[in-house]
């Protein structure tokens, strides 16, 4: 019987396995997440709390936007998850984070329209709102040639990622318009704009008619 070679993207790097403030919070990592970036403990009852570790590339800011962000602890609109930097002399930093749930085991397709209607208010406001507010931009999928106002980009993604929940909310169900109608206010139709995007609304207004439509 031949032994199939390991693909090394699917191995957890060594140095991350030794990473001592890792060792010393007890933290194991099993599966991988994001090769070659992301990695989590596995979920269970018999795994204590599950944690997420990503790796910080020397070229990002994310560790100081999550130290700036964790500085807001207690804004009441600061959702952020607790996330902890571990900075090491001779590797890169880590992000550590608890791992909440896997989102495709949501069963969104028994989703009210109260529940769908909950989450668009999350993401617009506690995701993006705050971020906006603290002049950080999430970004998620833009690429760098991309000109998009940066601000108007996350709303957009945003638009994407409801319109997908919406998707398989309402596989076998009509979506009602209120739902279609948020979903394409937000992706907007783009014309271009050089500077700042009036394409589609801003997350702060976006938030505010989430909340209103949540009665
Ligand atoms: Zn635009």
């Amino acid at each position: 019987m031949s032994v199939k070679p390991i693909d090394p993207r699917k191995a957890i790097p060594k140095w991350v396995l030794e990473y001592s403030e890792l060792q010393r919070r007890g933290i194991s990592l099993e599966i991988v997440l994001k090769p070659p970036y992301v990695w989590r403990t596995p979920l269970g009852p018999y795994h204590g709390h599950p944690h997420t570790a990503k790796v910080v590339k020397s070229s990002s800011r994310e560790a100081d936007i999550y130290e700036n962000l964790r500085s807001h602890a207690g804004a009441p609109a600061n959702h952020t998850l607790p996330c902890d930097v571990l900075r090491s002399a001779t590797e890169p930093s880590l992000l550590v984070m608890p791992c909440v749930k896997e989102f495709l085991t949501l069963w969104f397709e028994s989703w009210t329209l109260i529940q769908l209607l909950d989450i668009f208010r999350q993401l617009s406001e506690v995701g993006l709102e705050f971020l906006h507010a603290n002049r950080v931009a999430h970004l998620v999928w833009m690429s760098t040639t991309c000109h998009f106002d940066p601000y108007s980009f996350d709303v957009f993604s945003a638009g994407m990622a409801l319109q997908q929940i919406a998707e398989w909310a309402y596989a076998e169900r009509e979506q009602p318009w209120i739902v279609r109608r948020y979903i394409q206010w937000l992706i907007g139709s783009e014309r271009g704009c050089t500077g700042v995007c009036t394409c589609r609304p801003t997350a702060q207004r976006a938030a505010k008619y989430s909340q209103s439509s949540n009665g």
